[in-house]
């Protein structure tokens, strides 16, 4: 059996001020993935003596789960430390640190050159994302050895463990772990967890429910002596759950939206054109990103100017006036419009503002309508996010409009 250690991180918890419910959470976890926790050692926020407790944690046991010290301040210093120990050199990732722009951005707030600490990540690990602040966890594995560094606020590291840590450690679990996601769009992730919320009470598959990018997803993980047997107790759980959340679940595991519906498209040989204003050729990207997306996408229209949406998509001016271009009646018009001039049995439309700025009228950054018009059915939706982030706007509205598709074939006799 594997045997692990937990290093908490804080010189806070040492002196009294906060209380270790972390160490209390992940001995229990640990438990249900047959893993035994030897030790929980708490140290202050100091080079010397993380490094020392570290190394000693490694000579005594195959893993070691470090929580805290991951903020943006020079004494958060678990990273480097752990890092330096396991001989992982560092650098910085592009990609985090734009996400973390992007999570003050969404705040509103300007973010401090000091967060840019955390975008560091060791080459050869493997980063955990953060959906619930901004520093990532990370995993580093090395002569069989494991650490796993995870933030201290609780809110922000049992999600990541569930989501992300159980799987990473199936290899020293006393059994096979099977986890399945159920990916849910529309639906809020506490409508969901709502909807579920006697299985979230479940230990064995547990099911955890997290939100991501627009989207509401539950994971479904079991632990059993075979993989089959663990894939044998997520199955009923995942039926479950898509039995009850019906059409808000658009798939499972890893398939994406556009993947999705490009596989609809091919099944019911039908095709798609799309008129976009504020994502301007985001969804197109997204569809021609799968393989095999020509037989069934052959035309986008990026329609920002109002001149083109009456042009080229046939957008009564007297809409424009009376509605404005971010309207329940433009964007229906566009759909229309897309549908009649390509010639594709579907067309979807977007029509938004994305942000930083507004549109200069009085309608709030984030709101956007989409449309869907396939000839026997025209659907429109309002969707508000509320979020002043245009990257994460586009997104979710690219997602949503995708989705109209998705509902609509599978709908479609
Ligand atoms: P941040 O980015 O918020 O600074 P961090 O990963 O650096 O996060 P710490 O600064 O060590 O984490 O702790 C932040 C807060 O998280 C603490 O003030 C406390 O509320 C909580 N916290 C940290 N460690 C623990 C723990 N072991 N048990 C419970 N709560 C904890």
């Amino acid at each position: 059996m594997s045997v692990c250690e937990i290093l908490s991180v804080g010189t806070e918890i040492l002196l009294g001020d906060i209380l270790n419910t972390n160490s209390r959470y992940l001995s229990l976890e640990l438990a249900k993935l047959g893993i035994s926790v030897l030790r929980h050692t708490t140290v202050g926020d100091n080079h010397e003596r993380l490094a020392a407790a570290l190394t000693t944690a490694l000579e005594r046991s195959d893993i070691v789960i470090a929580t805290g010290g991951l903020g943006p301040t020079a004494d958060d210093i678990t990273r480097d430390v752990c890092c330096e120990v396991m001989g992982f050199e560092m650098r910085m990732s592009e990609e985090i640190a734009d996400g973390i722009k992007a999570y003050f951005d969404s705040k509103g707030y300007e973010m401090p050159e000091s967060n840019l600490r955390q975008a560091y990540v060791p080459v050869g690990g493997d980063v955990f994302e953060n959906h619930n602040g901004t520093a990532p966890g990370l995993g580093l594995k090395k002569n069989g050895k494991c650490v796993v560094i995870l933030p201290g606020p609780p809110y922000e590291m049992a999600p990541m463990y569930k989501e992300y840590v159980v799987p990473y450690l199936a290899e020293y679990s006393d059994g096979a772990i099977v986890s399945h996601t159920v990916r849910t769009m529309v639906i809020g992730e506490s409508a969901m967890a709502e909807l579920c919320a006697d299985l979230l009470e479940n230990e064995n598959p547990t099911v955890a429910p997290y939100a991501k990018k627009g989207e509401a997803l539950l994971r479904v993980t079991a632990k059993a002596q075979s993989e089959a047997e663990a894939e044998k107790l997520c199955v009923p759980v995942v039926e479950e759950i898509k039995s009850r959340l019906g059409n808000y679940v658009y798939g499972v595991d890893s398939e994406s939206i556009e993947e999705r519906v490009v596989e609809l498209l091919k099944e019911k040989k039908m095709t798609l054109a799309t008129a976009e204003s504020c994502t301007a050729g985001y969804i197109p990207k997204r569809i021609t990103d799968i393989p095999g997306a020509s037989s069934v996408f052959g035309c986008g229209v990026v329609s920002y100017s109002n001149e083109i949406k009456h042009k080229m998509l046939g957008v009564k001016n007297e809409t424009l006036e009376a509605y404005g271009a971010v309207s329940e009646q433009t964007a229906r018009e566009m759909a229309a419009g897309i549908r009649r001039v390509s010639g594709a049995d579907i067309g979807i439309s977007v029509t938004g503002i994305a942000g930083p700025g507004s549109d200069g009228t009085s309608k709030p950054v984030g709101l956007s309508y989409i449309a869907l018009d396939a000839g026997d059915r025209q659907v429109c939706e309002k969707i508000e996010t509320g979020r002043n982030d245009r990257e994460y706007n586009r997104y979710v509205n690219g997602s949503r409009a995708l989705n109209l598709v998705r509902i609509y074939l599978e709908e479609k006799k």
